[in-house]
């Protein structure tokens, strides 16, 4: 279906598909998780490697057509897709080599958490990488990456070895602590600004195949005592232990007794990583015995199911709200006002929750990669989610007005990877201290502005 001379003449430089707006796999291949978003590029490239890549770049500059980036297509601010201009598709790139000796990981820039984690488990090894398998390993890396392992080995950044990036001038560079060290530091936590990362190299650490979980649901009307539980019970664990702990609204369905379906709940998910860890030794007993929980479980699982047990509760293309806030304690004030804000939590899909940000994260200097939050104890997530077009003004103002309710309590910094960008400076917000640092990086590699779709640095 390439009609234009343009894409014909670009088509000619590729090994992976061209699409246009008439091809019947065109739809398709521009669905995106967050369904608030249906951009209609006018080309999207299927690169199948590095050399693809180039030829995009080298395209979109010359010819001064607009230019996005996708990874695993999961950026809630739907920045994967341009309108009217080429999307480099990175789909077809998901490869990961595992180098068990060394332990190291290759990641090509399109592979989803899913393909990382199958890889690196069966070698009994894994990045600290995000809850939901179908996410991008690009772009999660890009804005930091949160997740299970992260008080014991850091953010996925913090476990970056180095990167193969494809510059703004279509140049292939490495970045890493002896290769062009300003783009190493600014790839981890200043996002796709800088160039399209064809692939990662990851320290990979000893986790799983089995380890110890929790699954706790407490009835919402005990949401303070549970709260304040978890966040006395965090502050002494170990940090080979990780916990969530959310608000969401209890699925139609067993293990839930028929009273409690559809209602409010204080959800916890946690685990204990270590090898040694037993139901007897593990301290995620404690958390599973407090109160009176409507479902508590202390069990045994793959790490890999671990990984995968969220996926259903962020169905592919509902639409999606988010708005964040990091805070350095989490005091009783802050509880209640959170509480007294969560109102009926509108939208199927709707949750929020708090991660714990100390541990190996909180050793790292702000200054020492371009992630500034290193001195936030908790992060608030608020996704708001739904299906129907009919609630997006409800749904967003009940996660706007939740956030600013937050706000007393913030440290004024938010997580990059779950921002809408709405917001007027919001994304330099989560830049925080380091801002200037990345604008001056981004004038060196983006002096153009190509990279510009997505958690925008402009230049000076
Ligand atoms: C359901 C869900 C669950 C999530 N869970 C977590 C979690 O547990 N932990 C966490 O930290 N985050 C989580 N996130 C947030 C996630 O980190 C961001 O949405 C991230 O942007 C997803 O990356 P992606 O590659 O899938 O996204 P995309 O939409 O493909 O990319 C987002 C942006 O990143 C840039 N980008 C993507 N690939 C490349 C590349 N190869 N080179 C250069 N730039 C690139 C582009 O600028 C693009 O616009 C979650 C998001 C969703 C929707």
């Amino acid at each position: 279906m390439l009609e234009t001379p343009i894409a014909k003449a670009l088509a000619s430089q590729l090994r992976g598909n061209l699409l246009t707006r008439d091809d019947p796999d065109y739809d398709e291949s521009r669905a995106i998780f967050n369904g608030m978003f249906d951009r209609r590029p006018s080309m999207i490239a299927q690169c199948t490697g590095t050399a693809d890549v180039i030829a995009c770049v080298n395209f979109a500059r010359e010819h001064g057509f607009p230019l996005s980036v996708k990874g695993g297509g999961h950026g809630v601010a739907g920045k994967a897709l341009c309108d009217d201009g080429l999307v480099i598709d990175l789909a077809p790139m998901n490869g990961v080599l595992v180098d068990p000796e060394h332990k190291t990981a290759q990641v090509q820039g399109g592979a989803t958490l899913g393909v990382l984690d199958h890889e690196t488990q069966k070698f009994g090894l894994a990045v600290p990488a995000g809850m939901v398998s179908t996410t991008g390993v690009a772009g999660l890396t890009l804005g930091g990456g949160v997740g299970h392992l992260q008080r014991r080995f850091g953010l996925t950044a913090d476990n970056l070895i180095a990167a193969h990036v494809v510059t703004a001038d279509g140049s292939l560079v490495r970045a890493s602590e002896s290769d062009n060290q300003d783009l190493f530091w600014a790839l981890r936590g200043g996002g796709g600004n800088f160039g399209v990362v064809t692939s990662f190299e990851f320290k990979l650490h000893e986790v799983g195949p089995e380890i110890l979980t929790a699954r706790i649901v407490h009835p919402f009307d005990d949401a303070r005592e549970v709260i304040q539980f978890f966040r006395d019970f965090m502050a002494t664990a170990p940090r080979e232990v990780g916990c969530l702990c959310g608000i969401i609204r209890i699925s139609p369905k067993p293990p839930f007794p028929e009273e409690h379906h559809g209602k409010l709940a204080v959800a916890l998910r946690a685990m204990d990583s270590r090898r040694e860890a037993t139901e007897e030794n593990t301290p995620l007993r404690e958390l599973a015995s407090f109160g009176n929980p409507i479902l508590s479980a202390v069990t045994p699982m793959q790490y890999t199911a671990l990984q995968t047990a969220s996926d259903a509760a962020f169905p592919k293309g509902s639409r999606n709200y988010w708005k964040a806030h990091y805070l350095s304690s989490l005091p009783d004030e802050a509880i209640d006002t959170l509480l007294e804000n969560t109102g009926t939590l509108p939208g199927e899909f709707t949750s929020f929750n708090f991660e714990t940000m100390d541990g190996v994260i909180s050793e790292v200097d702000q200054s020492a990669t371009a992630f500034p939050h290193r001195n936030a104890k908790f992060n608030l997530g608020i996704y708001g989610a739904w299906a129907d077009e009919s609630r997006d003004g409800e749904v967003i103002a009940w996660v706007r007005q939740l956030h600013k309710a937050m706000e007393p309590f913030s440290t004024g910094g938010a997580y990059v990877n779950a921002l809408q960008g709405d917001a007027g400076d919001e994304f330099k917000q989560a830049y925080g201290d380091n801002f200037e640092r990345l604008r001056e990086i981004k004038q060196r590699y983006d002096p153009q502005g190509l990279f510009d779709a997505h958690q925008r640095i402009r230049v000076a």
